[in-house]
C-alpha cells in the first residue's frame, strides 16, 4: 500500500455514507420548515476574510488555517467555518435582506487530530441575516434541538451565554486582565499572548492548569450593558414559552471574535472529550464589518468655519447562526433500521440467453421505484447469492431457462433463504406492494 488518506481526514463509506445522507436530509427537512434556503459557497476564500471575521488573534486563525498562494499570488484559505463565506456571499451577491440561509459543507483546520475532531470535517449551519428579535435567538436554539431529536439524539443539552456587544465588553476585558495581572508567570505561553491581544480568547484554551486558574476569573453576564442584559433576558424568556431547557454556562465565550450578545452550545455526554455537537451566537456587527464603508472626505463647513468629516451612519445588519458538527452527529445519531440498509433486489440470471430477459425486468423494476443490482460478470449462482448478500439485498430474483419457459421467476429472501415461485406478471406488483 503506497497512498494513504491525509492525517485527520475521512473516508465515509457504506453504511456511515448512508447515514450521513439520512443526517442531512433531515437537516434540510427541519430548517426548510422555518423558512431557511440551501446556499453554497466556494471552498477556498481569499485569506483576508477570515482574518477580518474570525479575528486575528483566535486559535482558529493563529494555528488552525489552510493557507496557500495560488499561481496569482493571491492568499487564499481553505474555509475554517462558514459563517464568514455566507455573509460576504450575501453582501456581494446584494441578496435582499432579512433572510435564512443554510449550508452543508466541509471545512478545513489544522488541528490535532482524535476521535470527533479532524482537519477535514462536515458542518451543517444556518444563518439568519437581518433579525434582531430575541425570539429568533430562542427559535435558532429550538431547531437545534428539533433537528437533533428528529435524529434520535436524545441527550442533547443546551448551554447559553451572553457576550456582550462592542459596548460592554471592553469593561469585562478590563475586570479579566485586572485579575490575570498578577497570574501571568502561572498562566501557558498562548495564553500569555492571548492576554496581550485579546483576553477575552484565553478561556479557549484547553491546558488543564489554566482552565483551573479561569474558573475564578470574572464573568461576563454582571458587567453586560442594559441593552444587552434585557436581550438575554428576553432569550431566556422566549426559550421558557418554548419549553427548551436550558442551562447557563458563564465560561463559555466561543472560539470566534464576532460574537455578540447570545452564544449557545449543543453538549453530548456521550461524545466524551469533544463533547459540543455544535453552537453558534449572535454576530449583530459582522455583516457591516465585512460591508465595508465609504471613506468620507473632510468638507468645509461656512457656518462652523473648518472642515469637518461625517462619520457614515453604521446601519447595523443583526444576525444569528449555528454550525452542528457532522462527524459527532454521526457517532451518536440513531437511524431507523432502513436507513443504513436501503432496500435493493439483485437479479440473477446464468447465461446470455437471459440477459434481455433480465435487462426488460429490472427495467420495469427500477421503473416502479424498486432498485436493482444485476452483475454482468458472475455467471455461478453460488456466487452471485454470496454477492447479493454482500450487498445487502433485500431479495434475489433467479432467472433460469426453465423459469423463462414456465413463465415463473424464484424470488429468494435473502434473510431467511426461503424461496417462491412468483408468476413474472405479478412480480413487480409483488414487490411494490411491499
Ligand atoms: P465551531 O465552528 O468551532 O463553533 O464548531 C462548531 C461545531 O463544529 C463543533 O461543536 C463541532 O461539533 C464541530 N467541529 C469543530 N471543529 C471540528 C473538528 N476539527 N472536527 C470535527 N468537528 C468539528
Amino acid at each position: 500500500m503506497k497512498y494513504f488518506r491525509p492525517k485527520g481526514t475521512r473516508d465515509i463509506l457504506p453504511p456511515e455514507s448512508y447515514k450521513k445522507y439520512w443526517i442531512e436530509e433531515t437537516f434540510r427537512k427541519t430548517v426548510s420548515k422555518y423558512g431557511f434556503v440551501e446556499i453554497t459557497t466556494p471552498v477556498f476564500e481569499h485569506t483576508e476574510l477570515f482574518l477580518r471575521s474570525i479575528g486575528e488573534s483566535t486559535d482558529i486563525v493563529t494555528k488552525q488555517m489552510y493557507t496557500f498562494t495560488d499561481q496569482g499570488e493571491r492568499s487564499l484559505t481553505l474555509r475554517p467555518e462558514g459563517t464568514p463565506g455566507v455573509v460576504r456571499t450575501i453582501i456581494e451577491n446584494g441578496v435582499k435582506l432579512p433572510g435564512r440561509f443554510f449550508y452543508i459543507e466541509p471545512m478545513y483546520r489544522y488541528e490535532r487530530p482524535q476521535k470527533g475532531r479532524y482537519r477535514e470535517f462536515y458542518q451543517l449551519g444556518i444563518e439568519v441575516i437581518g433579525e434582531a428579535s430575541p425570539e429568533i435567538d430562542a427559535e435558532v436554539i429550538e431547531i437545534g434541538a428539533q433537528f437533533f431529536s428528529a435524529i434520535g439524539i436524545k441527550d442533547c443539552s443546551i448551554q447559553i451565554n451572553s457576550v456582550g456587544c462592542p459596548e460592554c465588553r471592553p469593561k469585562f476585558r478590563q475586570e479579566l486582565v485586572n485579575f490575570l495581572s498578577d497570574k501571568k508567570d502561572k498562566i501557558c505561553e498562548d495564553c500569555k499572548i492571548r492576554l496581550e491581544k485579546n483576553p477575552l480568547r484565553v478561556f479557549d484554551c484547553k491546558n488543564e492548569n489554566c482552565q483551573e486558574i479561569y474558573e475564578h476569573a470574572p464573568k461576563v453576564r454582571p458587567s453586560l450593558c442594559r441593552n444587552c442584559y434585557e436581550h438575554f433576558l428576553s432569550v431566556t424568556k422566549a426559550l421558557d414559552e418554548r419549553e427548551i431547557d436550558y442551562t447557563f454556562n458563564d465560561r463559555m465565550v466561543r472560539g470566534l471574535d464576532y460574537y455578540t450578545k447570545t452564544a449557545f452550545e449543543f453538549i453530548s455526554s456521550r461524545l466524551g472529550a469533544q463533547d459540543s455537537l455544535g453552537g453558534g451566537g449572535r454576530y449583530d456587527d459582522l455583516v457591516e464589518e465585512l460591508r465595508g464603508h465609504e471613506i468620507r472626505l473632510p468638507r468645509f463647513d461656512k457656518i462652523k468655519d473648518k472642515f469637518i468629516t461625517e462619520q457614515p451612519i453604521r446601519p447595523q445588519t443583526p444576525a444569528i447562526g449555528f454550525a452542528l458538527g457532522e462527524e459527532r452527529i454521526l457517532i451518536v445519531a440513531e437511524p431507523p433500521k432502513d436507513v443504513i440498509q436501503p432496500k435493493l433486489i439483485s437479479i440473477i440470471y446464468f447465461s446470455e440467453k437471459e440477459l434481455s430477459y433480465a435487462k426488460e425486468l429490472a427495467s420495469e423494476l427500477r421503473q416502479a421505484e424498486i432498485s436493482v443490482y444485476i452483475n454482468y460478470d458472475l455467471k455461478k449462482l453460488r456466487t452471485q447469492l454470496s454477492y447479493a448478500d454482500t450487498l445487502k439485498a433485500q431479495f434475489a430474483i433467479i432467472i433460469g431457462e426453465d423459469e423463462i419457459a414456465k413463465g415463473v421467476l424464484t424470488l429468494r429472501d435473502m434473510e431467511s433463504g426461503e424461496q417462491q415461485n412468483i408468476p413474472r406478471n405479478e412480480i413487480v406488483k409483488k414487490l411494490a406492494d411491499r
